[in-house]
């Protein structure tokens, strides 16, 4: 049975800063939760986490997931699951890459998380080069984006070649 209710996960605050802790080990591709959905709005905020191209909603606790470039849990926003990425222990801080759902993002900032592949710039997925989203976990939606972005950008190309 998923759990809904989240008693797993225990949020830390320290200096106001949030983090997400799980009280249980988790193996890889297990499901931890399901994420919760609470008012959904058009426009992203720094609470929310984008789960359409225009619909981002309030996520309750999993609102302290911090970002990383090499995360232990992925959000599953079609089925609106958190799931292990990799064996997960027990007090581990849980992570997840904002880039994976958020397209662009209303407060972004630089990422210090010292793995090898670090993107430094968390802004969304518009900003990052194919060859590291290919790297990453990513929600149909953001496929979807990066699909219309490149088409639009063949058909300027070819606006501008045919001038
Ligand atoms: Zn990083």
């Amino acid at each position: 049975m998923v759990s809904t209710t989240m008693e797993t996960l225990s949020v830390r605050t320290e200096n106001k800063f949030r983090t997400l802790i799980t009280k249980q080990t988790y193996k890889k591709g297990e499901v931890i939760c399901v994420m919760p959905s609470e008012n959904i709005m058009d426009k992203p905020n720094r609470f929310t986490v984008q789960i359409a191209k225009d619909k981002h909603t309030h996520v309750g606790k999993l609102a302290a997931l911090n970002h990383s470039c090499d995360p232990n849990v992925i959000l599953d926003t079609e089925n609106m699951l958190m799931i292990a990425r990799r064996d997960i222990e027990k007090g581990e801080e849980l992570s997840f890459f904002y880039p994976s759902t958020e397209w662009e993002m209303q407060a972004p900032f630089i990422c210090l998380c010292g793995a090898t592949n670090c993107i430094h710039v968390v802004a969304g997925a518009r900003f990052l080069p194919l060859s590291t989203l290919e790297t990453q976990y990513l929600s149909k939606h953001i496929r979807e984006q990066m699909i219309d972005l490149l088409n639009n950008t063949k058909q300027h190309l070819k606006k501008i070649q045919s001038k």
